[in-house]
């Protein structure tokens, strides 16, 4: 018999691992820069957390979830995005009573039930940030700068920012209304999914890809025309800040993003090098309800995400090839010619490893010019060959895989000669 992995999961080694890793130690490092700590929550949780949060009329709540009982006939869910499971946890572990804002970032498994795409899989890593409990539209300013440099620091090239005000509950009450007289004339030219957003989710039919419908919306009034006196002001000193900064971003008016959630700004960074229809690198929004909605004091927060694999995947597509610092690291591969030099290879190894140099041996014996292949081919540095007369009289014989030069050493008067070597690749 044998298994696949179920359809929209994925297996992830070799070169993607490099990648993974890549990924997250280039977001944990910068967001520890800006003074962001980690927080980790469960990959699954009571249901409501996600249908309240996120919103019962979004198409994550209403099709994409994995939501199933347990044996207690608890209706649990695994966690679609990131955002909802924080809010849940710093209300729950009151941990807003802490010096505001609260700055956390979560990099974890998703999961959400929808057609598997390219870069888009069912069981999916996402990296985020949310900064909880201020409104200042520098935390904004702040969140979107953090945004555009992880994506510069991964080596992205021709970012484009682009930011939206989706207005408070007031303002945008108030346009909602205006959009819908707007469509109503035109309900019968619309798609199902635009019909179905109406009375809902309006806001969405700005998210449709269907040419009738962009249409329709081109000439549709503009929420930025009917954002609020406040609403207005704020956006406008996010824009100051960011100038402030030198970040270069583009006010996007038909900007929507896909949480009922979202207030006030909202953003997301595309790269020009990428086709239009699939450019999005990552986004997020400002909301300043969604604490109380989970039964916490009215906090303003704000945050973003971004998907790991859809990262790496335009990383792989666009050539951007990782930072050598790690991948250049000196190693040994030992090649042992008869197992009964174990106890001498062993000894080698234990010292290698305590002083922090990547090595391995092979406990298989072959031939030595199979092993010299095999150790090239996995990028080893060097080789230490240990044969009957290494054996015999504690030497090593080193060689160097990139100009083949070659040395004996005594193990017991030179020890440090080899460490030398690993530790200073000049050393001759
Ligand atoms: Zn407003
Ligand atoms: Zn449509």
């Amino acid at each position: 018999m044998i298994y696949n992995s179920p359809r929209g999961t994925s297996d992830y080694f070799g070169e993607s691992i490099k990648y993974i890793d890549f990924i997250i130690k280039t977001s944990k490092d910068l967001f520890k820069l800006y003074n962001y700590s980690e927080i980790i929550t469960p990959h699954f949780e009571y249901t409501e957390v996600f249908s309240r949060g996120i919103g019962e009329n979004s198409d994550i709540v209403k099709k994409e979830m994995y939501t199933f009982l347990d044996k207690k006939g608890r209706s649990l869910t695994l966690r679609p995005e990131g955002t909802a499971s924080v809010v849940r946890a710093v209300v729950e572990r009151k941990l807003y009573s802490e010096n505001l804002p609260l700055k956390l970032f979560y990099i974890g498994n998703m999961f959400r039930y929808e057609k598997p795409q390219k870069g888009r899989m069912r069981e999916f890593k996402q990296i985020g940030i949310e900064a909880i409990g201020s409104d200042n539209p520098a935390i904004d300013a702040e969140a979107i700068w953090l945004l555009h440099n992880l994506f510069d620091n991964l080596g992205f090239k021709n970012l484009v920012l682009y930011i939206n005000s989706i207005g408070c509950s007031e303002c945008r009450r108030n346009y909602i209304k205006l959009l819908e007289e707007y469509l109503k004339p035109y309900n019968e030219q619309l798609c199902d999914d635009c019909k179905n957003r109406i009375g809902k989710n309006t806001l969405r039919v700005f998210d449709c890809k269907i040419q009738t419908c962009k249409n329709i919306l081109a000439n549709a009034p503009k929420i930025s025309n009917y954002l609020c006196e406040s609403c207005r002001k704020h956006l406008k000193d996010v824009f100051s800040i960011l100038d402030i900064l030198d970040i270069k971003y583009v006010h996007n008016e038909n900007l929507v993003r896909g949480f009922d959630y979202y207030t006030r700004t909202i953003f997301e960074i595309i790269s020009k090098d990428i086709d239009s229809t699939q450019n999005a690198l990552g986004g997020g929004g400002r909301y300043d309800y969604l604490i109380k909605e989970f039964g916490g004091p009215e906090l303003s927060s704000i945050g973003f995400a971004i998907g790991l694999e859809r990262t790496m995947l335009l990383m792989q597509e666009l050539g951007i090839r990782l930072k050598e610092d790690e991948n250049n690291l000196l190693s040994a591969y030992l090649i042992s010619m008869s197992n009964e030099f174990n106890s001498y290879i062993f000894k080698i190894l234990k010292f290698l490893r305590k002083n922090k140099i990547i090595c391995d041996s092979n406990f298989n014996i072959k031939n030595i010019s199979k092993e010299i292949k095999f150790a090239k081919l996995n990028g080893y540095s060097h080789i230490l060959i240990i044969g009957e007369d290494e054996f015999n009289n504690n030497l090593i014989t080193i060689k160097d895989l990139n100009n083949y030069t070659q040395m004996k050493i005594s193990w017991l008067d030179e020890k440090n000669k080899l460490l030398n070597l690993f530790k200073n690749p000049d050393y001759k």
